[in-house]
């Protein structure tokens, strides 16, 4: 842009154009309107005698954050002229409308735009998709898309970005797919949302498609997808990876872009390697921000170092004069409670300045299950029920936490509050991406097409690791199941069944690591079986569970027993 409003609206006035040219005065109201100056966009559409649809629109996209746009496009409808609104102006109104969460209006808009035929236009079509998406109503958006006639990149980007963003990834890579089969060329948008996708779901070969796809689009330096992939490889635990594709970059990326290196880092609890990032930002004349202490933060807490926290998070403060978010509190928290300071993690927690949430809570629980402290697992836990009652992590960790101190009767009584309250269980969910396509068990699953080899494999491997002394850990078992039930039931865990899957199919070379991915937290016993699977198959195998990664390698883990 570059266009000094003021000097192109004097030149306007000594042309003459400002009282004649209605285009040279719409042009103007978007100069203003760019450079934040409002009131003089509004007094430009003042001055224009007889204001068309084009003046409007300009007018209502300058208040594209306020209800104002929702008046000046209600004045437009008013006025005598009768002008009706085009694609243009609808956009304008569908952002506003994503941007103040207006749903009503939004739908008002919608139907405004069927009723003069736009609304299948691929112009007004990508507003709404974004509108629905922006807005949680995701189905709707997908509606408005399927109906679309001319679907352009923008449309495609717009539902793919969408999906990305409402936690729907298969569906984003499905229609990033459609959009590569129909020939439309990918744009820097939909490969970030693509990436966005794949890594969610930690598909670490989906994301080695699209850098390759971005290679050959050139759009690998583009600085967006640039950053879009190492963000993706550091949460598909790639830390390579992302340092590859960080390094070929490092001169254009911003804070956003080393901050998101630095979180690939903490992902894993390394922080050496996110320390060492911290002092070559500023080596290179950029000021850290909130996100790259989250990163610190959150590679001490996962690396269970609470003085490290406690001493960056003062750091944080004093030094840099950043003020802490919840997040970098709950970090800390957290640190704390791994480290076993219970009672000032607790402390903490009462007396920051923000409202703890169920993160907070939750690892509070689950820290003092680990150090055998059922007394402050008991009240986190009414804690973590008081803000969401119906959360069954918090009965499954007092179980826990009552099932190592041996109290069997606490226990039971756990699992029956939980029962009588009607409270379920969420189910475990794993996955293994095999030749780019991921294969989801559930536990006990029997409906895979290779599930007479896998459960093969599973008595296989259980024998083995029996032979190398793994004892099975019942604690978050129900006590009263008999023995052979009890063993099933632990044994054909969602992630046991992935792991023999990935074990049989020949696309993970032996010496290549396995990749699983649990939407829950990994239960005790798979871990435990996992760290002697590792020593069995020679193997590296690597988890990511709800909270973290786990490498087992030769008998144990990356996480040191402690998550
Ligand atoms: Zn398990
Ligand atoms: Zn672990």
């Amino acid at each position: 842009m570059g266009a000094d409003p003021r000097r192109a609206h004097a030149r306007a006035i000594t042309s003459g154009d400002a009282a004649t040219n209605r285009g040279a005065l719409n042009n103007l109201i978007t100069l203003y309107s760019k450079s934040g100056r409002r009131s003089e966009a509004l007094r430009v559409f003042e001055s224009i005698p007889s204001p068309n649809v084009v003046s409007w629109t300009s007018l209502i996209s300058t208040f594209h954050d306020s209800t104002l746009s929702f008046r000046h496009f209600l004045s437009m409808l008013r006025h005598r002229r009768r002008i009706l609104p085009n694609n243009r102006t609808l956009a304008a109104l569908l952002k506003t409308c994503a941007s103040l969460s207006a749903l009503s209006f939004g739908l008002q808009v919608h139907s405004l735009a069927r009723k003069l035929g736009l609304s299948s236009e691929p112009f007004t079509a990508s507003a709404l998709v974004s509108f629905y998406c922006k807005t949680g109503f995701v189905d709707h958006a997908r509606k408005v898309f399927d109906e679309m006639l001319d679907k352009d990149e923008v449309c495609f980007s717009s539902m793919v970005v969408g999906l990305a963003q409402n936690s729907r990834p298969v569906e984003a890579l499905y229609y990033f797919a459609e959009m590569r089969r129909a020939g439309v060329v990918s744009t820097m948008y939909s490969v970030s949302g693509a990436l966005r996708a794949a890594s969610e779901m930690a598909m670490f070969e989906q994301c080695r498609i699209l850098h390759g796809h971005t290679v050959m689009t050139g759009l690998d330096l583009n600085v967006v997808v640039g950053s879009a992939l190492i963000d993706g490889y550091g949460r598909c635990g790639l830390v390579r990876e992302a340092r590859a594709m960080f390094d070929e970059l490092e001169m254009v990326l911003n804070v956003v872009g080393w901050s998101t290196m630095m979180s690939g880092y903490a992902q894993q609890g390394d922080f050496k390697n996110v320390i060492e990032l911290l002092g070559l930002m500023q080596e290179r004349g950029m000021k850290p921000d909130q996100y790259s202490f989250l990163a610190v933060l959150t590679a001490f807490y996962h690396a269970g170092m609470a003085e490290e926290a406690e001493r960056w998070f003062g750091r944080m403060k004093e030094e840099y004069g950043l003020e802490p978010w919840l997040e970098h509190y709950t970090c800390l928290i957290g640190a704390m409670g791994k480290a076993g300071e219970l009672e000032s993690a607790e402390t903490v927690a009462l007396t920051m300045p923000f409202e703890p949430d169920a993160a907070v809570w939750r690892a509070l629980l689950s820290t003092s299950t680990y150090h055998g402290k059922t007394d402050i697992a008991w009240k986190m836990r009414d804690k973590l029920l008081e803000i969401n009652p119906n959360d069954d992590s918090a009965y499954v960790l007092l179980a826990n936490a009552f099932a190592s101190a041996g109290r069997w009767d606490e226990v039971k009584e756990e699992w029956k509050t939980m029962k009588d309250k009607r409270v379920r269980k969420e189910g475990g969910r794993s996955w293994i991406e095999v030749r780019g396509e991921v294969h989801v068990f559930l536990a006990e699953d029997r409906t895979h097409e290779r599930r007479d080899e896998i459960y093969e494999k599973l008595a296989e491997l259980m024998e083995a690791i029996e032979r190398l002394g793994y004892v099975p850990v019942w604690n978050e078992m129900l006590h009263e199941v008999d023995e052979k039930q009890k063993r099933e039931a632990l044994w054909y865990h969602s992630e046991k069944l992935a792991l023999a899957f990935g074990l049989l199919s020949g696309s993970t070379p032996p010496g290549k690591a396995l990749r699983i991915v649990k939407n829950l937290r990994i239960c005790r016993d798979c871990h435990e079986a996992f760290k002697y699977i590792s020593r069995v198959v020679d193997r590296e195998i690597i988890v990511r569970d709800v909270n973290r990664y786990h490498t087992f390698l030769n008998g144990s883990c990356s996480c040191g027993d402690n998550w």
